[in-house]
């Protein structure tokens, strides 16, 4: 849109400095074609040449009215200094009078009225785009319906538009046009709701494939390939374990060593028709029970055995025992077996309560004898360590031993007791047959809580007896 000169509007105002400079003589030299409107400077009459106008308000239109008929005021004008017709709004440019009509062209302070008469005031820069975008009264199309709208009706349409592809609002990814979207999300769309048809849990169709192969409800065939019908799945594992026919079942005599295994419904005749060798397992089963029993009890008795070279002997219940001693001759206790070290010699102890030999009836007896042990073959013999005896008096408040009768030999070479023993286990012991009397038995505290300790000790370094 081009705008003349007097279109330009209202006043010029010229910066001070310049316009000294300028001195321009701005007069009529004819009258103007046209009625002045405005005085070129309302407090100077128009018959006195004013000779230096300063801060003139020069209406544009009589500018150029004014000097058009003298080419070199012309020019001096046009040449002069002025601030743009916006200055007071806010624009800051200021050049030569000729440039401020380009000027103009690019102000964004010199706002023209919208030509669609929307009443707004657009400034020459952004006429199209108002025009183009933003003016309410402009005619626009929808790109996706191509319906015609005015712009403001544009702006309420977007948004709404039934032909506009958008994203499904379940998230499945897809664009569906805005007017379709409730017919995807009811019957497209993978993120909708769809009840298993086993369960009838509700799953997002994308997934329901997948639950279809765990679902607990769904039908699925005997993976033996049995008769039964479909089976759900959640019973399968009851199926095969109680009814499958085909599934091939051991039988029940597996772990004794038969090997049959086939279809359930063979299983009774197998163990019908074969009860006798099955028997025959049983006792093989049980007579190797038996051995593994015996090694682990032999494992335990050696995690138990003593290899100290000292056995305190707790003999208990000693009035019933000694009782019965009197009444069986030759009633011997033995002791638990000891080793005189880890591989050592293997002895046992033994006690005669009423006497043996000489001590009989008056004495308590005592002996020690050589076992068979584990480690004989590598052993000195005859066995040659001293062993010492010791019956221990017992305080009766809590004081620890007191005291008691110790006797100690060191075995002569000679002696046949000590003599690698045979596998025989009953081999003579060797001892002191008059270890104690029973009279001091009775009169020391030896004797407490019907309990004797008796302490025999082997003693590799020893070889002098106490
Ligand atoms: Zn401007
Ligand atoms: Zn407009
Ligand atoms: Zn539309
Ligand atoms: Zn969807
Ligand atoms: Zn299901
Ligand atoms: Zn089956
Ligand atoms: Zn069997």
């Amino acid at each position: 849109m081009v705008r003349s000169l007097s279109q330009w509007t209202k006043t010029l105002s010229f910066p001070n400095r310049h316009s000294k400079e300028c001195n321009v003589n701005v007069h009529p030299i004819q009258p103007p074609p046209t009625p002045l409107r405005n005085k070129i400077n309302s407090s100077t009459p128009s018959s006195s040449p004013p000779s230096s106008p300063q801060n003139v308000n020069v209406p544009i239109t009589e500018i150029s009215q004014i000097i058009y008929p003298d080419p070199d005021s012309e020019k001096v004008i046009m040449g002069s200094l002025v601030f743009c017709i916006h200055h007071k709004e806010g624009c800051k440019w200021s050049d030569e009078l000729r440039k401020l009509k380009a000027h103009l062209n690019t102000c964004k302070f010199d706002a023209s009225p919208c030509p669609n008469l929307c009443n707004a005031q657009i400034p020459r820069v952004m006429m199209s785009d108002h025009l183009a975008f933003t003016c309410t009264l402009r005619r626009a199309f929808c790109e996706f319906c191509n319906v015609e709208f005015s712009g403001q009706g544009l702006e309420e349409h977007a948004g709404f538009c039934n032909q506009e592809p958008i994203y499904c609002e379940s998230k499945c990814g897809t664009r569906v046009l805005r007017g379709r979207m409730s017919i995807h999300k009811a019957k497209d769309c993978l993120k909708r709701l769809k009840k298993c048809q086993h369960c009838q849990r509700e799953f997002s169709v994308d997934t329901l494939s997948l639950h279809a192969s765990t679902c607990p409800r769904s039908p699925i065939p005997c993976p033996q390939r049995c008769e039964a019908p479909l089976l759900v799945r959640s019973e399968l594992d009851a199926h095969l374990r109680e009814e499958c026919k085909a599934l091939a079942v051991s039988c029940s005599f597996k772990d004794a060593g038969c090997r049959f295994k086939g279809p359930r419904n063979l299983l009774d005749s197998h163990l019908e028709s074969n009860s006798s060798s099955h028997l025959s397992l049983m006792v093989q089963l049980s007579a190797k029970q038996s051995q593994q029993i015996a090694s682990l009890k032999s494992a335990v008795a050696k995690l138990s055995t003593n290899y100290t070279g000292t056995l305190l002997w707790k003999i208990t219940d000693w009035h019933a025992k000694m009782a019965e001693a009197k009444t069986k001759m030759g009633l011997e206790l033995v002791s638990p077996a000891f080793y005189t070290s880890q591989y050592g010699y293997k002895l046992q102890a033994s006690v005669f309560l009423n006497g043996n030999g000489p001590g009989e009836n008056t004495h308590l007896s005592v002996y020690i004898k050589v076992l068979p042990g584990e480690y004989d073959a590598l052993l000195k013999w005859p066995f040659s360590h001293s062993v010492t005896f010791t019956l221990f008096e017992q305080c009766s408040h809590g004081g620890g031993a007191q005291g008691g009768v110790a006797e100690s030999f060191v075995p002569d070479p000679s002696w046949e007791n000590f003599q690698r023993p045979s596998t025989e286990p009953d081999s003579l012991g060797f001892g002191f047959p008059r270890f104690i009397s029973h009279e001091l038995l009775s009169r020391r505290p030896f004797i407490r809580d019907d309990t004797v300790f008796l302490r025999i000790k082997v003693d590799p370094s020893k070889i002098v007896a106490v």
